[in-house]
C-alpha cells in the first residue's frame, strides 16, 4: 500500500492552485512532476558542485565527475544493465533513438532493406528511421494493430524478412497505453536474426525494467518522465554493439587523440558522450531512480492499474465517450474523444478547473489517422494521483457535455 498523502508532500508542484483550484494534474505521460529531493539535488549541485567533468585536475571537477559517474551506476542497476559501458546518457528517447538510427542502422543499410516499426509508434520511433530510409533506400514496415489497439503479433513472422535490419518497438503506447509484449517480441525478432530496439519512453516509470532478462539490444528512455530533469536521458544498449558503432556526433571527450590527420576515439561508453554532457541532469536523474525505488515499481504499478480500472469505469459513464485504446493490457493512459467537443475544447474546459490533461495529435500522427480521428484527449496518471483526482476529472468531462450541449 502507498501512502499518497506522503507522497504528494514530496512534489511541491502538486500543492499549487491553478485558476483558483488545487492543481490535478493528469497529464504524467507528457512529462511527470518532479520530487522535492530532484529539485533539491539540482540546486545543490549548481551551488556547491559544479565544475565539469572528466578534465579537471581540482577538486570540484573530481567531485562532478564522482557524481555524474554514479548516476550512470545508479541507471545500470536500475535497468540491469551487464556494465555501465553500456549506458549512454543523452536528451533523451527522441536523441536516443536517432543515436541508433544514423550510428548501428544506417551504416548496415542498403537500398531495399527493410527497418520495421509499429502502428502506434511516437514520432520519434518514426521520424528517425524515415530519415535513414531517406538516406539509404530503406524501406519502413509497420507492423499493423487491431481497432483496441492490441499489436498483431500473430503477424510479426510474416513481417521479419531476411532484409530486416532492425524492429523499433515502443514498450508502452503513449498515445492509447497499450503494453507490448516486448519479450516474446524480441525473442522472434532474435529468432529471425533481427536487433530490436525498444522505446521505453513511457515504461520506465511505471513497470520494472530488466534490459538483461529482456535480452533488448537497445532500450531509450527520457529521465523527465521518471521525475528526472528534462534534457537528460539514456540509450542502454548492448556492449558488443555499441564498441561496434561509429560515434553520432565528434567533439570533445568522445576522443582518446585529435590530430589534423586522424582522430581515435574514447572507449565506451564516453565514445558516444560528445561534448560537455547535462551534469546536472544526469545527477537530477540518479536522485530520481533512488527516489522511485524506494516507493518501489510493482506498488506504483499496481496502484496505477487500480486507478486505471477506476478512471476507465467512471468515464465509460459519462455519454458520448469513446475511449481509443482498450488493449488487453495496458497501462495509467487513457485517451478518447467526446461527441459534444473537440479535444481542445475539453482541454481547456478541464484548465479552467485546475485540471491539466493533454489534447492533441500526442506525436502519433497515424495512430489518430488509424482511429479516423484529428485528435484525442488523453489522461495519464501516475503513482501521485488520487482516486479524488479523478472524480474531480469525471465531473468536469460531464460539464463538457452540459456546455456543448
Ligand atoms: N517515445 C514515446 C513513447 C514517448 O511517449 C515520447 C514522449 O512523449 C518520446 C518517445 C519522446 O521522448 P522525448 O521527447 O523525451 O525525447
Amino acid at each position: 500500500m502507498l501512502d499518497i498523502a506522503k507522497i504528494r508532500a514530496d512534489f511541491p508542484i502538486l500543492h499549487r492552485e491553478i485558476h483558483g483550484q488545487p492543481l490535478v494534474y493528469l497529464d504524467n505521460a507528457a512529462t511527470t512532476q518532479k520530487p522535492q529531493c530532484v529539485i533539491d539535488a539540482l540546486t545543490h549541485y549548481y551551488q556547491d558542485e559544479n565544475a565539469n567533468i572528466h578534465r579537471g585536475v581540482h577538486y570540484l571537477s573530481m567531485e562532478a565527475t564522482r557524481l555524474y559517474e554514479h548516476a550512470r551506476e545508479k541507471v545500470k542497476n536500475f535497468i540491469h544493465a551487464a556494465s555501465v559501458e553500456e549506458i549512454i546518457f543523452v536528451r533523451g528517447t527522441t536523441e536516443a533513438i536517432n543515436l541508433v538510427a544514423q550510428s548501428f542502422v544506417r551504416s548496415q543499410v542498403t537500398k531495399g532493406d527493410e527497418i520495421l516499426i509499429t502502428a502506434m509508434e511516437h514520432h520519434a520511433n518514426i521520424v528517425p528511421w524515415q530519415f535513414v530510409c531517406e538516406q539509404t533506400g530503406a524501406v519502413l514496415k509497420v507492423l499493423p494493430i487491431d481497432q483496441q489497439g492490441n499489436l498483431l503479433v500473430e503477424q510479426l513472422a510474416a513481417y521479419l524478412t531476411p532484409r530486416t535490419k532492425i524492429c523499433a518497438i515502443t514498450h508502452i503506447a503513449n498515445a492509447i497505453g497499450t503494453v507490448n509484449p516486448i519479450k516474446a517480441i524480441i525473442a522472434e525478432c532474435h529468432a529471425a536474426g533481427v536487433p530490436v530496439l525498444i522505446d521505453g519512453a513511457q515504461a520506465i516509470a511505471h513497470t520494472p525494467v530488466d534490459v538483461q532478462a529482456l535480452d533488448c539490444d537497445f532500450y531509450a528512455f527520457s529521465g523527465h518522465k521518471l521525475l528526472g530533469p528534462t534534457g537528460i536521458g539514456v540509450l542502454y544498449g548492448k556492449k558488443a554493439l555499441l564498441a561496434a558503432m561509429p560515434p553520432y556526433q565528434g567533439g570533445g571527450d568522445m576522443i582518446r587523440t585529435v590530430s589534423f590527420e586522424k582522430t581515435t576515439f574514447n572507449v565506451l561508453p564516453h565514445k558516444f558522450e560528445a561534448g560537455t554532457p547535462n551534469i546536472a541532469g544526469a545527477i537530477g536523474l540518479g536522485v530520481a531512480i533512488d527516489y522511485l525505488q524506494c516507493i518501489g515499481l510493482t506498488a506504483i504499478n499496481a496502484y496505477e492499474q487500480q486507478l486505471l480500472r477506476y478512471a476507465t469505469a467512471s468515464i465509460l459513464e459519462i455519454p458520448g465517450v469513446r475511449l481509443l485504446g482498450t488493449a488487453h493490457e495496458k497501462a495509467s493512459i487513457l485517451a478518447f474523444v467526446m461527441q459534444s467537443a473537440h479535444p481542445h475544447d475539453i482541454g481547456t474546459i478541464l484548465d479552467q478547473h485546475g485540471i491539466a490533461i493533454r489534447a492533441g495529435h500526442h506525436c502519433a500522427m497515424p495512430l489518430m489517422a488509424f482511429f479516423n480521428v484529428p485528435a484525442s484527449a488523453r489522461i495519464s496518471v501516475s503513482f501521485y494521483n488520487t482516486f479524488a483526482e479523478i472524480d474531480c476529472a469525471m465531473e468536469a468531462l460531464s460539464e463538457v457535455n452540459k456546455i456543448f450541449a
